[in-house]
């Protein structure tokens, strides 16, 4: 099911495009996304580099995980911030 032939560009690429999540390439249009991800799988990640599976240089050099943003924990791009928008705006 998931495109391993992709490079991490592409992978990265065709996310954005199609909003998904670049951990699981499923649909990411709801709920928290960070750096690329579903909250819950940057937390997948976060919690196998701790137990020395893998590492964020390893999953960000794969395409499975964004660069941090420089400014801050704030999502700045612009599907995060548009995505926050809908969700306040339909509650
Ligand atoms: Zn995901």
């Amino acid at each position: 099911m998931t495109t391993q032939t992709l490079s991490p560009q592409q992978r990265i690429a065709d996310c954005l495009k199609h909003q998904l999540c670049v951990a699981c390439l499923q649909p990411a249009r709801r709920g928290r996304i960070i750096r690329g991800c579903h909250e819950r799988c940057y937390r997948a990640t976060i919690r196998a580099a701790q137990a020395g599976k893998c590492t964020i240089e390893e999953r960000i050099a794969q395409g499975k995980l964004l660069y941090s943003q420089p400014t801050g924990r704030k999502p700045s791009n612009a599907v995060s911030m548009e995505l926050q928008r809908k969700k306040r705006s339909r509650s």
